[in-house]
């Protein structure tokens, strides 16, 4: 059923009238970096056989599809250090062939990006967003732990020699990288590569307090206008990103601000863990078991009510908190959703 896609396929559509048509998949909890403000340094991940192979991933992705998921994000932890990752590419990238799938996307840290760029585009990746905290290979080491940043940077050049749309990720990070966002925007902007700043979000038991971490974007945003003339633009994508036009360079910034702001009202996503349980709010611990539905039936047609049936739930929207409290406000990792974007709502 799930390759047998009827046009236009009838939406998902939430409790309170949003059209899902956006799934986050997050393929692997791993990652070959060890980002201190995402993962601890002695992280226990998954035994392998408790995560969907890559079959039944298409398989469950096929599924949304067919009820009109549009854009497909891959991520993890780290997508790309996924054994056989591209094999899950090639086979979504039938869907875009066909037209059923509007954008396959990915978010990764760009270290394996110089080997997979060129194959991942011509499988009709047009955008690609690479995670870069920092443009000082000291701090790139201390900030992942293990990163080597001109990896990185070659591998960005890949991706842009091979005609793909690179936008760079970097979470605020006090006594980071708070310096130097404004440098590391004129690099982003020179190379015409559009750039979004994150906060720092209480996902997952870490060493550090998050709150050592965390670096408002109110500050960051004003430190840059006394540089840059920044003009909001009414660019939305259904996530918690607000955009400005900065002058001076001609590029696209973008915050995402879940601390401080509410988005939820125009929430357009799931999000599908590495063991097939779907969340359908970043903020909010209900998921539903779809994994446990693929492997007691081949039939598509009970996965799809799975997912009608998990979409029924969607919250309204989320409530973190960030203070000087433990355990985290959600306890799973951002490696284990995979999600740059926050949940679609506020924390305060
Ligand atoms: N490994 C890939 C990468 O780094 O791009 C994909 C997964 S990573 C979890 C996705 C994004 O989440 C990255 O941009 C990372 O900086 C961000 N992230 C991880 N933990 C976070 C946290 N606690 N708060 C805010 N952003 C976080
Ligand atoms: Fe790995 Fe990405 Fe988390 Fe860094 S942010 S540890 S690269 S999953």
């Amino acid at each position: 059923m799930a390759d047998d896609i009827s046009f236009p396929p009838a939406p998902l559509i939430d409790p309170f009238q949003r059209a899902i048509t956006y799934l986050r998949i997050s393929v692997t909890d791993r990652c070959d970096l060890r980002c201190a403000y995402c993962m601890s340094e002695t992280m226990q991940f998954l035994p392998k056989r408790d995560l969907l192979s890559l079959e039944e991933l298409d398989r469950l992705c096929s599924v949304f599809i067919a009820r009109g998921v549009r854009k497909l994000r891959i991520t993890g932890g780290e997508p790309l250090v996924r054994r056989d990752i591209m094999h899950l590419f090639r086979r979504l990238s039938r869907h875009l062939d066909s037209g059923a799938l509007k954008e396959l996307t990915l978010t990764t840290n760009g270290t394996q990006l110089a080997r997979f760029a060129p194959e991942l585009a011509a499988l009709g990746v047009k955008r690609v967003n690479v995670s870069l905290d920092t443009l000082d290979a000291g701090k790139f080491r201390e900030v992942t732990r293990r990163g080597d940043l001109p990896v990185v940077l070659d591998g960005i050049e890949a991706a842009r020699k091979a005609g793909m749309q690179v936008k760079i990720n970097a979470v605020a990070l006090r006594d980071v990288n708070g310096d130097e966002i404004p440098d590391m925007i004129a690099w982003a902007h020179g190379l015409g590569m559009d750039m979004t700043l994150i906060e720092v979000m209480p996902l997952g038991e870490i060493e550090a307090d998050r709150t050592d971490q965390f670096l408002p974007l109110s500050v960051v945003r004003q430190r840059l206008e006394g540089r840059y003339t920044l003009t909001p633009l009414p660019d939305r994508t259904g996530g918690p990103a607000r955009y400005v036009r900065v002058e001076e360079t001609g590029g696209r910034l973008g915050f995402i601000t879940p601390l401080t702001h509410n988005f939820c009202e125009s929430c357009n996503r799931v999000r599908l863990t590495c063991t097939g349980q779907l969340y359908l709010c970043l903020g909010q611990e209900d998921s539903a078991d779809l994994r446990a539905v693929l492997r007691a039936t081949q039939d598509d047609a009970v996965l799809a009510r799975a997912v009608e049936e998990a979409i029924t739930r969607k919250p309204k929207g989320h409530d973190f908190v960030i203070e000087r409290q433990r355990p985290a406000a959600v306890p799973r990792h951002m490696s284990v959703t995979g999600a740059e974007r926050p949940p679609s709502g506020s924390m305060r």
